[in-house]
């Protein structure tokens, strides 16, 4: 197969033609020579052929489990919500619940409109940051939760004026729901992974949240659409090896969490919030040093989420203590906010630094808003480039969709410095090259004779397409 077109290959020159044997590329080179030198060959045309698209922090299982649910992103009215739940509700057996997410209201509403919306299901809808819930009165029957039920620690059960829970739970008491939902499975990774596929991806980074089993289960089938490359929650790498099962699956690394996110005000800071806090801390150093040594020891990588400035002050020590066992690179998640004093010690490290940095066209507002005169910290592309360290870029999905242009638009027209803006080829790169070399593996993400014949297709700057193992899907 001759492919034509602009071909950014990120080994050496731009080229016109691309020639895939199997599931290699075989030649790359101008269009007159590469049409001379196989004539009899199938050939395709395209505005523009790069190496495969990775998205390189993603919770595929939970995305699959997003895209059954019902999307109500942009909707700020209780009323709107209600009729998108009353339609869904139609074709649904009675007694299955109903999901949905993306809403912001400016008020908690109270279960009403729910249960004349669906009557007969359950509802669990969640707020745009995923930090409260709204619920109808099936679903708090199903929940056991009544006027006797204590907020549990963390969370809180919104009552009317006689103590009778409303159906509005805030952060933890979503838990009490949660736990009575269907949990997702298989079918959820696989809906999630073929989507990611669809949308012109050839490999994707998972990031906990997803018990590995699933993985190996649906590698066992040679049904991977995608290279998968796993990071196992920490809770659970003892029980397992390090390593390829199939072709397409690696169970890689190892996930800590050393903050939790800006949104909630518990990413861990060096300057305090507003309200004189610091967030919170999750997996302390020390756990991440110790476990993290030894999950090093038994040959997996570690991939540690940094968020705020004293989170990302603490890993990088880490980093520098653990760096002579690191046998793979190493992965600092989010890296949002950072020090300038810290900037110098990325350097020399064996780290790779994986970045979403649609998250600014979100959390702009809120780094104004709880960071106050920090602005110049936060979401750092530029400063983190010049480290030299391979950046990697991915979406975070389901908080946020997996889009490529969403990273294009936020990083080439920084929100907040755009002084820290990158280029649209320092972009791509970051998706493909950067983070082939953020998951270890050197011969994916660049277009050159040898490579896997893994590529994205793209017309008017987005993808239409892919060559995934030599086979070509246009959607
Ligand atoms: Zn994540």
């Amino acid at each position: 197969m001759l492919l034509l077109g602009r071909v950014i290959t990120f080994c050496g020159d731009p080229a016109e033609a691309v020639y895939l044997e199997g599931d290699r590329i075989a030649d790359v080179g101008s269009q007159n020579d590469l049409c001379a030198r196989y004539p009899g060959a199938r050939r395709l045309q395209f505005e523009q052929i790069t190496p495969g698209l990775h998205e390189a922090h993603a919770h595929p299982q939970l995305w699959g489990l997003q895209l059954d649910s019902l999307d109500l992103e942009g909707l700020t009215e209780p009323l709107a919500v209600a009729q998108r739940v009353a339609e869904r509700a139609q074709g649904l057996p009675p007694g299955s619940w109903i999901r949905g997410a993306g809403y912001l209201f400016k008020a908690y509403p109270d279960r009403s409109l729910l249960d004349r919306a669906a009557p007969l299901h359950p509802v669990f809808l969640q707020s745009r940051d995923r930090h409260s819930a709204w619920v109808n009165t099936r679903a708090l029957e199903q929940a056991g939760i009544g006027r006797e039920t204590p907020d549990p620690p963390g969370g809180v059960l919104v009552r009317d004026g006689a103590g009778e829970p409303t159906g509005y739970l805030l952060e933890n008491a979503q838990k009490l729901v949660q736990r009575v939902l269907p949990p997702p499975g298989l079918v959820e990774l696989e809906r999630g992974l073929q989507d990611l596929a669809r949308r012109g991806y050839t490999a994707v980074h998972h990031m906990g949240w997803c018990h590995y089993g699933l993985a190996e289960r649906l590698a066992a089938t040679g049904r991977l659409p995608v290279w998968l490359w796993w990071a196992l929650d920490k809770d659970h790498w003892r029980e397992t090896r390090p390593g390829w099962r199939g072709d397409r699956l690696e169970i890689a690394a190892v996930k800590f969490f050393a903050d939790g996110a800006l949104g909630s005000r518990t990413a861990w800071m060096v300057e305090p919030y507003p309200d004189g806090s610091h967030g919170l801390v999750l997996d302390p150093p020390e756990l991440i040093e110790s476990e993290g040594r030894a999950a090093l020891q038994a040959g997996f990588g570690l991939a540690v989420h940094a968020i705020g400035t004293r989170a990302v002050r603490e890993v990088l020590g880490v980093f520098h203590r653990l760096a002579p066992h690191a046998r793979r690179v190493l992965r600092m998640e989010h890296v949002q906010h950072v020090q300038d004093e810290d900037l110098p010690r990325f350097r020399g490290l064996p780290l790779a630094l994986s970045l979403q940095p649609m998250h600014l066209l979100g959390d702009a507002e809120l780094v104004r808003h709880h960071l106050r005169g920090q602005e110049r910290q936060a979401f750092r592309l530029r400063d983190l480039w010049s480290t030299g360290l391979p950046l990697a870029f991915g979406s975070d999905a389901p908080v946020m969709k997996p889009l490529f242009a969403l990273n294009l638009q936020a990083a080439t027209q920084h929100p907040l410095d755009p002084a820290q803006s990158l280029t649209p080829l320092e972009v791509l790169w970051a998706h493909t090259r950067g983070a082939a070399l953020a998951a270890g593996w050197a011969e994916q993400g660049q277009i050159c004779p040898g490579a896997p014949a893994d590529l994205t297709l793209w017309e008017g700057g987005r993808p239409v397409g892919r060559v995934f193992g030599g086979v070509l899907e246009v959607s």
